[in-house]
């Protein structure tokens, strides 16, 4: 990938929001924050990201939500799309899981193993166009 890879943070929490972005920007992404559900629907849409990361609960529209208006809008169909679930939450991860997430990160985030569970999720920079 020649351009920095562009992930898509939406977070309602503060401080999370800004632990993530720190901690992301640190290791070279570029990052586009939202902090509602509709707003991340509108930035995915504005900015096709390369990965999204999206918190389950959320003002408004919840993460399940938000992830179905990223499906079924064509440019954002095949983004992949990782569910940030709170560590107490076993059952958002399951529901993630069998809802068209790509996987799930938990939070609290571990500062240094989150980049590389975020590169994880970027598509293959050798892999054919879907
Ligand atoms: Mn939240």
């Amino acid at each position: 990938m020649s351009h920095p890879p562009v992930v898509l943070l939406v977070e309602d929490n503060p401080r999370n929001l800004k632990l993530a972005r720190d901690v992301l920007e640190y290791a070279g992404f570029s990052v586009v924050v939202a902090m509602t559900g509709e707003e991340g629907v509108e930035q995915a849409r504005a900015t096709l990201p390369d990965v999204i990361l999206m918190d389950l609960q959320l003002p408004g529209i919840d993460g399940f939500t938000a992830l179905g208006l990223i499906r079924d809008h064509g440019p954002t169909a095949h983004i992949p799309v990782v569910a940030l679930t709170a560590f107490a939450m076993h059952r958002d991860r399951e529901r993630a899981l069998t809802s068209g997430f790509a996987g799930y990160l938990e939070k609290p985030i571990s500062v240094r193993e989150f980049p590389a569970q975020v590169r994880r999720h970027l598509p293959r920079p050798d892999a054919p166009d879907p």
